[in-house]
């Protein structure tokens, strides 16, 4: 008999890194940031580089929402091809995304750098692959048109990828910006420097009032304790869509799974993110612990989540999957889990106000870069307190 673990692998690898008081008093600051992930974790250190005065409160301890479950392959991909976004927002402001999503990478290498964060971040490349000889057709058109815009892409044929990575498919873009970290280690190193810093952090607090559309703004706690603040910022993740009448998101079930460490891969593999063309994707790239992941098989959100049994049959799709585009990997199961995840009908996020709630903004990072948009939302956020109105936050605003 195996018993294996319902809990994401990371919260096991790290176990609880750093905990904090949970809020008992009445608190004032001028900025509160409403959850502890990884968004938090970002917005919060760029409003704290700002000199803002920032209180963030957490209503589970820190990480443990998304930022626990994911597989955090940052890349400037979005979920909707260029090709594709162009036809729905315009060739020009679909390539500004993409670009902001390579410069976010960027940045966040940059960050990591010089605040040297423990978080297992490495630098890489990026591959998507084509599942089938159709899919390739379409996919060589995606290529020309990020060429052009400048995307740091090659394009592999099918002999190629099946030399370098040891991968059976029909050729495919390789992005030479993309990069893969431990978000939930990472969010809690941000927090901890800031908090070293001076800003206020209270985990198992949740915010159940808000009275946002008032002169002096303010949210109470589920005990009632009141906070009193002049702007809030929502990066609560996607429990948010509850409190919008505006319906941004539809949310899936994805699931994943990593292998024992003893699995021997070519060597430009290990330096590489991988998703390919088939519809859900299939994704992996390997652990900074020597493990695979490999991720996909979204399904339709169902409350209660994550029963065990789907997720059995779910991660033994994915090795299934994977056993036929690299037959002959030895891929032995260590660890698998669910979450959920978002999408929005562009692949974009939605960062900025929000019409139903004043004195707030919001920063809501769907899809398979969703980090690569948090990522993008700390200059946007700092940039809208203000009083600035940069290019992307009319691409990611509400209502559109
Ligand atoms: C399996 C899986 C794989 C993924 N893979 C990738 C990937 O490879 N690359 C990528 O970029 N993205 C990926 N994603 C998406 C990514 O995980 C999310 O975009 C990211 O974690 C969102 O972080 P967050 O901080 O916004 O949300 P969360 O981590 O969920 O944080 C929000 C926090 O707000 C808190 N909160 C909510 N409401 C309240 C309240 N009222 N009061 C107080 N606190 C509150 C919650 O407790 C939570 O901790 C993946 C997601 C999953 C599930």
């Amino acid at each position: 008999m195996r018993l294996r673990t319902f809990e994401s692998f990371w919260l096991i690898k790290n176990g609880l890194l750093h905990s904090y008081p949970f809020l008992d008093k009445a608190l004032k600051t001028d900025i509160l940031v409403i959850g502890g992930g990884i968004t938090g974790a970002l917005v919060s250190h760029a409003l704290m580089e700002k000199g803002y005065q920032v209180a963030l409160i957490e209503k589970r301890d820190i990480a443990q929402g998304s930022t626990s479950a994911t597989t955090s392959m940052l890349q400037y991909e979005i979920d909707v091809s260029l090709t594709d976004l162009a036809e729905q927002i315009g060739e020009k402001a679909a390539a500004t995304c993409y670009q902001a999503g390579r410069r976010a990478i960027q940045a966040i290498a940059k960050l990591v750098k010089e605040n040297k964060l423990d978080c297992g971040f490495e630098s890489k490349e990026s591959l998507y692959f084509a599942h089938s000889k159709e899919a390739a057709k379409k996919l060589k058109q995606e290529f020309e048109i990020r060429e052009k815009h400048k995307l740091g892409v090659t394009w592999l044929s099918a002999k190629e990828i099946k030399t370098t990575y040891g991968i059976i498919c029909f050729g495919g873009i390789l992005s030479d910006t993309a990069a893969s970290l431990d978000a939930y280690k990472f969010a809690h190193e941000l927090i901890k420097l800031n908090v070293d810093r001076g800003m206020k952090v209270y985990d198992q607090t949740e915010i159940t009032e808000f009275k946002l559309n008032q002169k002096k703004p303010e949210v109470l706690t589920s005990d009632g304790v009141k906070i009193s603040c002049g702007k809030v910022i929502f990066c609560s993740g996607f429990e948010t869509t509850r409190m919008l009448k505006e319906n941004i998101a539809d949310l899936f079930d994805t699931y994943a799974t990593v292998s024992e460490q003893r699995i021997t891969l070519k060597p430009k593999f290990y330096k590489t993110l991988f998703w390919n063309t088939s519809e859900p994707y299939l994704y992996m790239r390997m652990t900074d612990d020597g493990r695979l992941l490999i991720g996909g098989e979204d399904s339709q959100f169902r409350m209660p989540l994550f029963q065990q049994s789907i997720k059995e049959k779910k991660s033994t799709k994915l090795q299934e999957t994977l056993q036929e585009i690299m037959p002959s990997i030895d891929f032995i199961e260590d660890f698998s889990w669910a979450g959920t995840f978002g999408s929005t009908k562009d692949g974009l996020p939605y960062i900025g106000k929000s019409p139903e709630y004043d004195n707030s903004l919001f920063v809501l990072g769907f899809g398979g870069n969703g980090i690569t948009f948090s990522i993008q939302a700390m200059d946007i956020i700092t940039a809208l307190l203000e009083g600035e109105n940069p290019e992307l936050a009319e691409y990611y605003r509400f209502g559109r």
